[in-house]
């Protein structure tokens, strides 16, 4: 295979309207950005909280870059197990509310990692169909039998687990908040139907971490279910404004992981100036409640605004609105038109979501101010009249075809 392959690969890309290229953006991330020398709204930051530049976070970072240095020198089981990872990880349980927690470098490395320790060839993973890609990663390098449920569907589920050999482990994995489309899982009937057949469960809470539940403990947290779900996963890079990732649970769960999971082990440990900002930031979820309180008074106000223009934004009910275009083409004009305007809306496309759904993911932020949202909304009312879009947010089909006889 030779450079032609790469060429061509690139060009059946760009004809099917999947082409991606990288979008550099200057400045801080805050709710404005400043992208080709011009200030643009941000609408498409997992910064829900405006955590990322919070003077708390840059202080307590200079602060442990001053007293412990830059890197962590080596894996946490050979010299890089420094005291802010376990004073961090003491947090994280506190917070969640669990016997303990053990940090990793990112999301996509727990979910890979978590999954391929705790299943395997014998055993039957369940996952619901619009994980996240590092839960299907996971799920595939685990080698077990894998079951994709329809979207949210216990009663498929339910199917699914009694058609399973009785013998086999089995681990159902889903997100609580599902990171394309806002939605939230049906955690209370899942939990109860693993329980029913003797399945384990496994949750990702990387857009809940700070925004759900008391103190933004997440989802499982607000439905009291910390003590029947025994895998809770979560990312330290989006509410809380760094970097990195959790497994929260039991002190076996920890330790186990620990002794088996690859992607804990085979890497350098986090640095400490990003576990000083994810203290930080976890202090700041019991100093500043307000920040939660603004992030719903903009949900709120954004969603109805974008309904009352008359978008459909599907099941949401949080700070991710997903405004489904449906053509992978139309999507990205419509992003494209924001931009002109000077909002920054993202749009997503296969293989992050189904064929057929590509949208614009809409995310909201804390720190927005109510210009800001007005700012958006007469920017969607423009561009949807521009391309004449009927209600719902789809396009307006165009005029019969002629006839071809
Ligand atoms: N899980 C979900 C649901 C996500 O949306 C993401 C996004 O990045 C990840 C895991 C991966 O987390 P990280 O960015 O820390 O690798």
């Amino acid at each position: 295979m030779g450079p032609d392959f790469i060429q061509s690969e690139l060009e059946r890309l760009k004809q099917e309207g999947f082409y991606r290229r990288l979008r550099r953006v200057e400045g801080e991330q805050g709710p404005t950005l400043i992208f080709n020398g011009q200030e643009v709204l941000n609408l498409c930051s997992n910064n829900y909280l405006g955590l990322a530049n919070h003077p708390a976070l840059r202080e307590a970072a200079i602060q442990a870059i001053d007293r412990y240095g830059c890197g962590s020198g080596a894996s946490r089981l050979i010299s890089g197990n420094m005291t802010l990872h376990e004073e961090l990880e003491e947090k994280i349980a506190a917070l969640k509310g669990t016997e303990a927690a053990l940090v990793f470098n990112s999301g996509y490395q727990a979910n890979t990692g978590i999954l391929s320790a705790l299943v395997g060839e014998r055993d039957v993973v369940f996952s619901d169909a619009l994980n996240h890609a590092s839960i299907i990663d996971g799920c595939r390098l685990s080698r077990a039998k894998i079951v994709v449920y329809l979207h949210c569907d216990v009663g498929r589920l339910e199917e699914e687990l009694k058609r399973a050999p009785a013998k086999s482990r089995k681990l159902i994995v889903t997100e609580t908040l599902f990171s394309m489309d806002g939605d939230e899982a049906p955690l209370a009937e899942i939990v109860d139907v693993a329980e029913r057949y003797g399945a384990m469960v496994m949750v990702d809470e990387a857009h809940a971490t700070g925004v759900f539940g008391p103190n933004g403990a997440g989802v499982v947290a607000k439905l009291g279910l910390t003590q029947r779900v025994p895998v809770q996963m979560g990312t330290l890079g989006k509410a809380l404004g760094g970097f990195g990732a959790y497994v929260a649970g039991s002190r076996a769960l920890c330790e186990l992981l620990i002794n088996r999971c690859r992607t804990f082990i085979f890497t350098t440990s986090l640095p400490p100036a990003v576990l000083a900002m994810a203290i930080a930031a976890i202090d700041l979820l019991y100093k500043e409640p307000q920040r939660r309180l603004a992030l719903w008074h903009n949900c709120r106000a954004l969603r109805e605004g974008l309904k009352k223009l008359g978008f459909s934004l599907g099941r949401s009910q949080s700070q991710i609105l997903p405004l489904v275009i449906g053509d992978a083409q139309e999507c990205m004009s419509f992003s494209e038109r924001l931009l002109q305007k000077g909002i920054f809306a993202q749009g997503i496309r296969p293989p992050t979501v189904p064929p057929g759904t590509s949208r614009l993911r809409i995310t909201l932020m804390a720190t927005h101010t109510h210009e800001h949202l007005h700012k958006a909304l007469d920017a969607f009312e423009e561009v949807k009249g521009e391309m004449k879009m009927e209600d719902g947010g789809r396009k307006v089909p165009r005029g019969p075809r002629p006839s071809s006889g």
